[in-house]
Order: C-alpha cells, then sequence, then structure tokens
C-alpha cells in the first residue's frame, strides 16, 4: 500500500518531465548553453500564458509571470516586486479585456517601451467585455498565432524554431479540443449545466454546448448580491442543476453554502485564472483536462 503513492508521485515527476521536454522542440544544433545568446525574457501577467509562451519559444525563452501561482489576476496587488520582475523585460504578454490591465501602469514604472507589450485579445472575438477567451482552446490557438509573432519579431533567427513549436502546439490544442468534445458528448445532454463562482467560462461553455446557469458572485473579490443568490437556489433546484464549481484562488465557503441550500454537489477545484502547484494542472494543457474530468464526472 505504500508503495502506491510513491509510485503516483514518480509518475507525477515524469509527467512533468516529459511536458518539459515537449516545450523545447528547438533544433540541438545551437546550443542554449553559456556560449548561446541568452534567452528572451518575457514576462506575463499570470501563469496561464507562460504554457503558450513556453509552447511556442521552447528553450529560447525565460517566462515569468507576475501573478504567483495559484493567485488571481483579478484581486491581484501589485507590489514593488511586480515592477523589479519587468525591468530588463523584452516582450510582457497581457492578456487584455481589463482582467491584467494594472500591468500597464507597472510597465511605465519600469521603464518598459510600449512597443514591447502584447495584448492578446486586442482584436479578438471578446463577448460582452469577458475576459477569459484562453478557456476556450480553439480561441487559445489565436494566443499562439500572437506570442509566434512576436517572438519572432525579437528574434527572427530562431523564427523557424518558433514556427516548428507553434504548428506541435497548435496540434496539441487541437487534440485537446477533440478529447473535451468526445468527454462532454458522455454527459447526458439534460445535464450538461452547472453554476460556477465567478464569470470565467463562457468561452468554454459556448464551444462546447454547455450551459452556464449563473455565477456566485459578479466578479472575484466582489460580495454575492444575496437576492441573486436566493434566485440562482431556486434556478438550481428547479432546473435540476447537479454541481456548482468553486476555484481553488478563491475560498470554497460560498460555494459550500449555496450546494447546501440548493442541495447540489460542490466541486471545489476548477481552474480557470490559475494554473496550479500539482502535476495534473501545472499548464494550460493539463489544467485544461483536469477541469474536463472535473466537469464530466460531477455532471455525469
Ligand atoms: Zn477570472
Amino acid at each position: 500500500m505504500r508503495l502506491i503513492p510513491r509510485a503516483f508521485a514518480l509518475l507525477a515527476l515524469l509527467a512533468v518531465a516529459a511536458c518539459n521536454g515537449h516545450a523545447s522542440t528547438a533544433p540541438s544544433s545551437s546550443p542554449a548553453g553559456s556560449a548561446g545568446p541568452a534567452p528572451i525574457d518575457v514576462v506575463t501577467t499570470f501563469s496561464t500564458l507562460n504554457s503558450f509562451v513556453n509552447g511556442v519559444g521552447g528553450r529560447y525563452v525565460r517566462a515569468r509571470n507576475i501573478v504567483p501561482v495559484g493567485a488571481s489576476p483579478e484581486t491581484f496587488q501589485p507590489t514593488p516586486q511586480s515592477i523589479a520582475v519587468l525591468s530588463g523585460a523584452q516582450l510582457v504578454v497581457e492578456n487584455g479585456t481589463g482582467i491584467d490591465a494594472w500591468v500597464d501602469r507597472l510597465v511605465r514604472g519600469a521603464g518598459v517601451p510600449r512597443s514591447r507589450v502584447l495584448v492578446i485579445t486586442d482584436g479578438m472575438p471578446v463577448v460582452g467585455g469577458n475576459p477569459h477567451l484562453w478557456m476556450d482552446p480553439v480561441l487559445a490557438k489565436t494566443y499562439v498565432a500572437k506570442i509566434l509573432t512576436a517572438l519572432v519579431r525579437i528574434d527572427p533567427a530562431h523564427a523557424a524554431a518558433f514556427k516548428k513549436n507553434a504548428v506541435a502546439y497548435d496540434a496539441k490544442l487541437d487534440a485537446l479540443t477533440a478529447w473535451i468534445r468526445s468527454q462532454i458528448a458522455t454527459i447526458p445532454p439534460a445535464r450538461r449545466q452547472l453554476i460556477v463562482f465567478h464569470d470565467a467560462w463562457p468561452y468554454f461553455a459556448k464551444r462546447f454546448g454547455i450551459e452556464i446557469v449563473g455565477s456566485l458572485v459578479p466578479a472575484p473579490g466582489q460580495e454575492p448580491n444575496p437576492r441573486r443568490l436566493a434566485e440562482l437556489v431556486t434556478l438550481a433546484r428547479a432546473r435540476h442543476v447537479r454541481a456548482v464549481f468553486a476555484e481553488p484562488e478563491y475560498s470554497a465557503k460560498l460555494a459550500n453554502a449555496f450546494a447546501g441550500s440548493a442541495d447540489i454537489h460542490v466541486v471545489t477545484d476548477l481552474y480557470d485564472d490559475s494554473i496550479g502547484h500539482r502535476a495534473a494542472v501545472h499548464d494550460y494543457l493539463s489544467m485544461m483536462r483536469y477541469n474536463t474530468e472535473q466537469l464530466v464526472r460531477a455532471l455525469k
């Protein structure tokens, strides 16, 4: 029995190692050791975006995020260290549409030229001002494409490697999309509805034919509206919604209380505004797979 958790830990480590290996598909003829050029210094606002940067840049980038893993960009309070991370950044990757607007002030404070800032959702099909476009793996391909363009501009010598990496990452996104679709198909259609903590799921829901019946808070950090919550309890009961989902970066207290009132299941770890520390959710692809497994388990 004792060997089982250790075996799992080993498998998890292997999975991380394998993923890291896939991230660097650059040719081995250009050593990244002391003789090679320094990797491109990329600063992202939050950790989910690092997956796309690493996926395209591989060994030629060093991606760091301002908001720590497990924290939310929506309630983030910048610190002096946030500016320190930015100084020297060759590329700043911002999601945009308001979720990480605080970075603009930091960029000015750190003296980073505006031309080095990539605002991913500019020009993308934003709906109702909602910034969570990355939650749709098809839209995530636009994230990859924009990061590719930015990296090629900074380091044209490695354009071929970046393009190869981007094609490989796109293929993983296609496979992820197909897999999520196949998983959601196992949920009876009438049960493809859920209540979420905050409104991070409209793009995912639209892509995969799920209905978000409501969210517990208007936005992270904001107080829930008691009348709206009471209406949501009634709605959940009337429509036989099976589960409410909370997120690790926010307290599960409200979701637990809601689940008690509505007499439905509560799932406390759905990831959206941040990846997690655990191997199962350490990057975008694993996070999306994990979320899907959680959804299917709770709704099926
Ligand atoms: Zn969010």
